[in-house]
């Protein structure tokens, strides 16, 4: 039980599941009061989601987005990180349970984020591909340029186009950013290193279900990003809800068809299963009494 954690006296523990944004902002304002402070995260290091997309398109290295957090916390003695996989709650006995045993605590804190939402296309998430982590990004990355490779040896323009082309689902800043980066990349990264492939045939379709791209942002943004978007060459389609894929033909409500086998999911993100499988089980942060 507690994996090997120092025992601070007069510390109630404070167990922070998810080392993101949320748990490292809440770690830090606890890591000089009275509390043993205790980050549990899957991974060792942190990721800064935001650049995630530069990482997909080769602009950035994973190191340049993903930190350790051990360094983040060097020198602070009543804070302990554990990389663990938390699999389940039992709030009745104030325990987590984690892929390296029973961790107890007296406050727990659950900021394990969000995963992609594929809504109603779950039976087909094989197909598609997330971009909410560091391995997502890179199997992007990875998965694109060995498309390219099997695109350079087929003698088929039709199976050559379906690997060369790339649909992108969600038409908020991820997909915006996402799209004008693969177009950066048709112009100035893909005709140098793919001299045998006819990069005018590359599509890079942008489709959002709604009437605007950045929903959430303004009128001028919006138009903004579509302008821009439209001048570097992505097909952007408004009003687009994908009906149909089948990991080579992509297919709207509407009838607009695109043969691809690469379909980047941007179109939301939902709690994460280990937020929902813990709901109702009160076990979110409550000040300590003393
Ligand atoms: C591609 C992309 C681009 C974005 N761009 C922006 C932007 O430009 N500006 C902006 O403000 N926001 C942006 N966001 C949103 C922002 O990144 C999130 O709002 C923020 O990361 C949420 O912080 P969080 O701490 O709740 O979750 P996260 O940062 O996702 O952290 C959750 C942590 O919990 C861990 N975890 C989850 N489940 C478990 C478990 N069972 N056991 C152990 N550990 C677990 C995960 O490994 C992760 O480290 C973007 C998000 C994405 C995906």
């Amino acid at each position: 039980m507690d994996a090997n954690l120092p025992i601070l006296p007069n510390h109630p523990r404070v167990v922070i599941i998810g080392g993101g944004f949320a748990g490292l902002a809440m770690a830090k304002k606890l890591r000089k009061q009275q509390f043993q402070v205790v980050l549990l995260d899957r991974n060792n290091y942190y990721t800064f989601q935001p650049l995630l997309y530069q990482v997909a398109t080769g602009g950035l290295e994973p190191d340049s987005i993903a930190y350790p957090l051990r360094k983040i916390f060097q020198g602070n003695p009543n804070l302990s990180f554990r990389m663990a996989e938390v699999l389940h709650i039992k709030p009745e006995q104030k325990v987590v349970e984690t892929s390296i045993g029973d961790i107890s605590y007296d406050h727990l804190v659950v900021a394990t984020g969000s995963q992609t939402n594929f809504f109603s296309f779950a039976d087909q998430e094989e197909h598609m591909m997330g971009l909410k982590s560091v391995p997502e990004a890179l199997n992007l990355r990875s998965f694109i340029l060995q498309n390219f490779e099997k695109a350079t040896v087929s003698l088929s323009t039709q199976t050559q186009d379906s690997l060369i082309n790339i649909a992108i689902v969600g038409g908020g800043p991820t997909g915006v950013e996402l799209a004008g980066a693969l177009a950066e990349m048709k112009r100035f990264v893909f005709p140098k290193d793919y001299p045998d492939l006819d990069m005018e045939r590359m599509r890079i379709v942008l489709l959002e279900a709604t009437p605007k791209l950045l929903g959430g942002m303004s009128e001028q943004a919006s138009a903004r990003a579509l302008k821009d978007l439209k001048t570097l060459g992505v097909e952007v389609e408004l009003n687009a809800k994908v009906s149909y894929y089948d990991g080579s033909i992509l297919i709207t409500e509407d009838g607009f068809r695109l043969p691809t086998e690469t379909l980047i999911w941007a179109a939301g993100g939902e709690r994460s299963v280990s937020q929902r499988n813990q709901q109702g089980q009160n076990c979110g942060w409550k000040p300590h009494p003393g």
